[in-house]
This record gives C-alpha cells, structure tokens and sequence, in this order.
C-alpha cells in the first residue's frame, strides 16, 4: 500500500470451528511512525500455519493468545521501510513473529535480520527454513533419534512439516511411510520426496496398509494430526518406540471436546517416549540447523512445494486451505514484492 494507509487483520471475536470474516476484520488504518528504537516493516510473505487458529482461541496454549481487537499474529517475512534503530538498517530483509499487516512496527524483538535483497532466495528461505524446516529437524533428530533400518511413519506426510520429516529418515537410513489425504499427495511423496510407501487415509484402511507397509512395527510417529490416525499407528508402534508429538491439526478447530488416543495403553504396554515439543524450544540450535537444511536445498536433496497466495485480503481463505487439505506445501500469502536495495 502506498497511500499511506495500513491495512491491518484484527481479532473481532474467537472462532468457534473454522475461523471467518465474522472472526477476523480486515482494517484500513493509518499509516505508523517508527519512534526513536523502532522500525517500520513492510510484509513480504506472510506465513499461514495451523498453529494461527490456536492463538485465535483463548485454550491452553504455549503463548500468549491474540487479544480481541488486537491484530492477528503471524509468522513474516518482511523489508525495512525506515529504521530508527541500529538492529536494522533500511533495505534489510528480516523474517520472524509480526502481524498479519501491511507494515508493522517494531523494536526488533522477535525478528532477525537475514541479508539485503538479491543475497537470500526469500520465498524458498522463509517457507522451509523459518518454522518448517527446523520442526522436522529437531523433532526427528533431537527428540527421536532415528537410527539406519527404523521405520518412521508420519502424518500430514505431504504436507509443510511432514515432507521434510520424511526426507531427513531416509537421509538417515530409515524407512519412511507417510500418511496423507489425496492419491497425488501420495504420489509426490514417493515419487519427489522418496518415501518408502504411502496411505491416502481417505480411501484406504490406515491400519491394514500399517500392517502392509512395516511389517516389523513402528519405531518413530512423527504426528502431525491426531485423532484416529494417531490411533492406528499407536496399535503398531515397537517396544522402546518414539512419539514426536509436533501437532493436532485434526483437533484445532473442533467445537467439542476430543476424545483421548483410545490406545493410549500401548505407550505403557510398549515403553513408548512421547514428547510434545514447539520450535523455539531449540532456539540456541538453529543455526546448526540452518546450516544443514540450506545445504540439502543447495544441494537438491530436499524437495519442498510453496503454496502462494497474492493479496493480504485472502489470508484467511488462504489459511483454511491447511483443514480442508486443498493447500499444496508450505502456505504463504505474498504481501508486497521486496524493493530493490
Ligand atoms: P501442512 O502443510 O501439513 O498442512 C496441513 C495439512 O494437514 C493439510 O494439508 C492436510 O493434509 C492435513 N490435515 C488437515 N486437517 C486434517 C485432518 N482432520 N485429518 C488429517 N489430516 C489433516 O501444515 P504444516 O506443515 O505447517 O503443519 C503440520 C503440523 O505441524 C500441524 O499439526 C502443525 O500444528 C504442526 N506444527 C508444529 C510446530 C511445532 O513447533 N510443534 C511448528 C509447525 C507446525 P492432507 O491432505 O494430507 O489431509
């Protein structure tokens, strides 16, 4: 926008199921002014994670949710318009937790400054290495600790998270069994990302395609979903198996309370390791991981899908592409375009 006006996604209400226009507004305010210590951002990409729809609610969480009125909070990407801090310098591109805006202000907590433009393809940079990358990283090698001949079954295999989980097993020696929701979705992990096998759980029995595709148990979950997915796999982990327990997707927008895991008894039966973990847990080992994931990319031996949408005004749509399954990869809004330096 360069009329001097902002436009801003604010919290009217939380949603009950999916969220909706009534939900989220999106306001035409006036343009902000950096004070002293802070910085003017324009958006760039804005991140779409299934993790939005919980801060939009006022459930247990592991941060702060959205205050109502408040603008909507989100993962971006974004240029520096003006700066009246040394943190950043106009021009700089820098990725991390803003807002689902136009421009922001900030005082540089929260974000990182990752090169001018034209240094850093952004789109690939900021869709698999801000939030997704490292989620597969550290909740499959730090948490699960795969080992060469395991099986590692994942949920959501298609997706952001659970394609590069899968590409990391099999750089790791493992097998990898996805489970996803569309025979092209399936098709891509096998033939792309180099899954062993994959179960479309929309027209397949999950448990007897498990039973088909490890036949000697399951050693690593890494969930992305929940419910009864979790379930099937959960009847057919091994003994001292691991459960990297990433996300509930299928839960986020349930209006009623979820059943528990009905096999829950096989975490005891089978001395199962279950860990929920969030990202910034390992803050202090992103760098290595950083290093690890650019250098797949480099090299080509990670192969990752961006869902593009244009136009702030779509961000909600665009975020609900994530429960009804129609996104294609990592989903991002493209705000503006980076200016040159
Ligand atoms: P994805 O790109 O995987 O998109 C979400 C996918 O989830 C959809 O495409 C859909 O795929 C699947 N899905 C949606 N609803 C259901 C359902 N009811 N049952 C089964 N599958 C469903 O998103 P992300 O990679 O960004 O996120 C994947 C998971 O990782 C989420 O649970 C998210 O919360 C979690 N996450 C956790 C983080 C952490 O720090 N712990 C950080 C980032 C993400 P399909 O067509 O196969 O059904």
């Amino acid at each position: 926008m360069s009329n001097g006006k902002n436009r801003v996604w604010r919290l009217a209400k939380r949603p009950e199921g999916t969220a909706s226009d009534n939900d989220l507004h999106l306001a035409e305010e006036a343009m902000p002014e950096p004070g002293e210590g802070e910085a003017l951002i324009r958006t760039v990409y804005l991140s779409l994670d299934p993790t939005n729809r919980i801060w939009m609610s006022d459930m247990d969480q592991y941060m702060e949710p959205v205050k109502i009125g408040d603008p909507m909070r989100g993962i971006i990407a974004g240029q520096v318009v003006k700066s009246n801090t040394p943190k950043m310098k106009e021009g700089e591109l820098v990725m991390g937790v803003g807002h689902w805006a136009d421009y922001m202000l900030t005082d540089g907590r929260g974000l990182s400054v990752i090169g001018k433009p034209g240094q850093v393809p952004l789109a690939e940079l900021f869709g698999v290495c801000s939030a997704v990358g490292p989620t597969a990283y550290f909740g499959l090698l730090h948490l699960c600790e795969p080992k060469p001949g395991e099986t590692v079954v994942v949920t959501a295999a298609a997706g952001a998270v659970g394609s590069v989980v899968g590409q990391i097993a099999k750089m790791k020696g493992c097998r990898a069994v996805g489970i996803a929701g569309s025979d092209e979705k399936c098709q891509w992990i096998k033939d792309e990302c180099g899954f062993d096998a994959a179960i479309n759980y929309k027209t397949e029995d999950v448990g007897a395609m498990l039973d088909r595709y490890c036949p000697e148990g399951v050693d690593i979950l890494f969930e992305n979903v929940g419910g009864s997915i979790m379930d099937e796999v959960l009847a057919r982990m091994n003994d001292f198996s691991r459960i990297a327990l990433c996300g509930l997707i299928s839960q986020y927008n349930a209006t009623e309370p979820v059943p528990g895991p009905y096999n829950f008894k096989q975490i005891l039966m089978h001395r199962i390791k279950v860990q929920g973990f969030i990202t910034s847990d390992f803050a202090k080992d992103y760098p290595k991981a950083m290093a690890e994931l650019t250098q797949w990319m480099g090299e080509g031996k990670l192969k990752f899908r961006l869902d593009i949408d244009k136009g702030l005004e779509n961000a909600l749509t665009s975020l609900n592409k994530l429960y009804d399954g129609s996104n294609q990869g990592k989903l991002m809004v493209e705000v503006s375009e980076v200016a040159a330096a």
